[in-house]
This record gives structure tokens, C-alpha cells and sequence, in this order.
């Protein structure tokens, strides 16, 4: 399709979703949407009857106040040398950050793979390197692929900190909230690789929401929405795909099984969406020995939440980010609250950096 065509295929997308006249409510449960729809401006071309959420997408914003706390008392242990994702390294606990650990002296090291970390442990046999485990279904094969690398070699001086999270059960909590109103899933093109589809057909389904997996060009989440709304028109929910050129409907079974043979499914805690059955990673008996959480004993830390930030309610889709009493004042991206504002994924930080009202 030369310019001129995609030119005029989008415009008759927007020509579209603009000719809408219901209200309807769509979210997105991917942080990297979240950044691009906000980067792109689409918010502001959609007509003032649809409107955009964001939901629980940003892995870092969704990990729980008490397990943030928990990272942080861990890397202030002697002998821990903490490994982790950058995003991490602001997120605020109630006492401290891994930054301001790290001002203290503690030896924490920003990294872009667990590879990095295993790296660390095998150059440094007498440091207790801990990676830690932050991300959705499409970290976690990478994860799990160094953690066997670690038990191929022996390394027993590496572990992961697992605080990994599985998307479905989260969208099932939001769809069950009767205080939340969506009529249909944006849903993540970057995790749906790994899962594939089967999982939003029983939630559209029984819960009878239209599903759409979406890439992240802005022609790709305008052809999405459209998907979305030719539903909604129709009464019909079905899960589909809009990003084909790299979303199976099987999703990808070699990751699949890659998880399944290092981790289990287990309940894990999530910032504003609460306790969720089978929604964490665990790993299986045979790799417990790089189980960070079993090794240094670490305890269930209590969930405190941070006075006045709102990212609960932001993660569940019950408030648009200014709709926070703290957002731009006092919090910022470089005084950031709470973690919706620190993440690159986070939907207060998207918000703030493309003046979104
Ligand atoms: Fe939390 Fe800041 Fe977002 Fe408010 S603006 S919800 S304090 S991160």
C-alpha cells in the first residue's frame, strides 16, 4: 500500500469510530499501548462519546506495595547484589527506593536481561546475585530460560526474585467489577504472542466482552477499535486478531512450555486489583533452589499503600490519571508518587509527558 492509500485507509478508520454515537468505554491492558496511543494523539481524535482507559498493563505499576517493600529490604541485605529492569530502580517503597538503596551502598545493578544477571553470578561466584523477576507472560520465558541456563551450569549462587504476572486473571477481575464499565478489550499484542488467543475466548465468552488483539502502530490500534465497535454494533464478543503479521491464534507453544517447565501457577497480590488466584509464577520443586524467595526467606510484607497516590484506581480503569489529586503536582516524572508515574509504561507518566487531560 503506497502513502497516499494508508493516508486514506486511515482516515476511513477514524471516519468511522467517529460516526459513533453510543457511549462506549474501551480499554487497554498493555502499558506499551497506553504510551503509544498517548504518543500518538488518538485520545483526542476519538469522538467525546468513546472513550479510552488504560488498565492493569504495566508490570511494574501493578506489582504490590508490600512486595515493592519487600525488594527493597531485600537489597539492603549484606552480601545481596540485586539485578534489575531500570524501571524499577524509582519506584517508590513506603521508606526508600532501590535508588536511594543504592545511594546507601547497597550493590543494586540495573540490567536488560536476566542473562546480565547470570552473567554477574558466574564472574563473581562469591556475590548472591538475585535477578528480580518483574513482568507479564512475556518475560517470563526469558526468565525461565536462565534460570535452567543456571542449573545446567551449576550456578548456585543466582536466583530470581519470581514476582512475575499472568494477564488473563487480572482482565477477569476487571470484567467482574461492576463499579467498572468496558465495553471491549484493546488487548496486548506483545503478551498474546506468547499466549495466543485461547485465553480472551473464554473471557469474551463469559463475560460476553469483545476482545481484540491489537499491534501498536497508530494504523494498527485505529483498525482494532474499528474491530471493537463492529462488534459492539453487532451485539456480538468475540476474541479476534488484528495483529496477524505476528500474533498466533496458538500463540507460541515453545514459550508456553518453556514456563510451564520452570514455574507453576500460584496466587500473587496486585496493586489495586488485590489478591488474584493463579495469576503469579512459582517456580516447580526442581528449581527451587534459585527460588530467591525460599532461599533469603523472604516474608509476605504487609501492603501499605502510599498516602494519596490513586494508582489502584488508575490500574483498575476507575479513574483517568488527572483525576488523581497528586498528578502534576506534587507528582511528576521526576518526583513520581507512585509507580504509574515512574514506569515508561505507566499510564500516569503517559498522561503527564503528552499533557493528556
Ligand atoms: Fe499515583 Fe502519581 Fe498517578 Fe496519582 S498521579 S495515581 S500519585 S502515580
Amino acid at each position: 500500500m503506497n502513502l497516499n492509500n494508508d493516508n486514506k485507509y486511515v482516515s476511513s478508520l477514524l471516519q468511522d469510530i467517529q460516526s459513533e454515537s453510543r457511549d462506549i468505554a474501551l480499554m487497554e491492558v498493555c502499558g506499551t499501548h497506553t504510551m503509544a496511543i498517548a504518543k500518538s494523539g488518538i485520545r483526542n481524535l476519538m469522538p467525546g462519546n468513546l472513550k479510552l482507559l488504560s488498565g492493569p498493563g504495566c508490570p511494574v505499576c501493578v506489582t504490590a506495595q508490600g512486595d515493592i517493600d519487600a525488594v527493597i529490604d531485600l537489597a539492603e541485605r549484606p552480601g545481596i547484589t540485586l539485578v534489575t529492569f531500570g524501571d524499577m530502580m524509582r519506584v517508590p517503597g513506603n521508606n526508600s527506593s532501590l535508588q536511594e538503596a543504592r545511594s546507601r551502598g547497597a550493590d543494586v545493578r540495573v540490567a536488560y536481561s536476566p542473562l546480565d544477571a547470570l552473567a554477574i553470578a558466574r564472574q563473581n561466584r562469591r556475590l548472591e546475585v538475585v535477578f528480580l523477576g518483574i513482568g507479564f507472560e512475556t518475560t517470563a520465558p526469558v526468565v525461565a530460560v536462565t534460570v535452567e541456563q543456571a542449573r545446567r551450569e551449576g550456578l548456585k549462587n543466582f536466583s530470581v526474585f519470581s514476582l512475575h504476572k499472568a494477564v488473563p486473571p487480572a482482565l477477569e477481575v476487571i470484567f467482574a467489577d461492576p463499579a467498572i464499565k468496558v465495553d471491549g478489550l484493546i488487548c496486548p499484542g506483545h503478551v498474546s504472542i506468547v499466549i495466543g488467543l485461547k485465553p480472551y475466548l473464554s473471557l469474551a465468552v463469559k463475560y460476553h466482552q469483545p476482545c481484540v488483539v491489537t499491534g501498536f502502530e497508530t494504523r494498527d490500534i485505529l483498525e482494532g477499535i474499528v474491530m471493537l465497535l463492529q462488534q459492539i454494533r453487532k451485539g456480538e464478543a468475540q476474541a479476534q486478531i488484528q495483529y496477524k503479521r505476528v500474533v498466533k491464534p496458538e500463540g507460541n507453544r515453545v514459550a508456553q512450555e518453556t514456563i510451564k517447565r520452570v514455574f507453576r501457577p500460584v496466587g500473587a497480590r496486585w496493586r489495586g486489583l488485590g489478591f488474584i488466584e493463579n495469576s503469579g509464577l512459582e517456580f516447580n520443586r526442581e528449581y527451587e533452589d534459585w527460588d530467591a524467595r525460599r532461599k533469603f526467606d523472604i516474608p509476605e510484607y504487609e501492603d501499605i499503600p502510599i498516602k494519596g497516590c490513586a494508582c489502584g484506581q488508575v490500574l483498575r480503569g476507575r479513574i483517568t490519571p488527572p483525576a488523581c489529586p497528586l498528578f502534576g503536582r506534587p507528582c511528576t516524572p521526576l518526583n513520581p508518587v507512585g509507580p504509574c508515574m515512574v514506569s515508561h509504561e505507566g499510564a500516569c507518566a503517559a498522561y503527564y509527558r503528552y499533557r493528556i487531560t
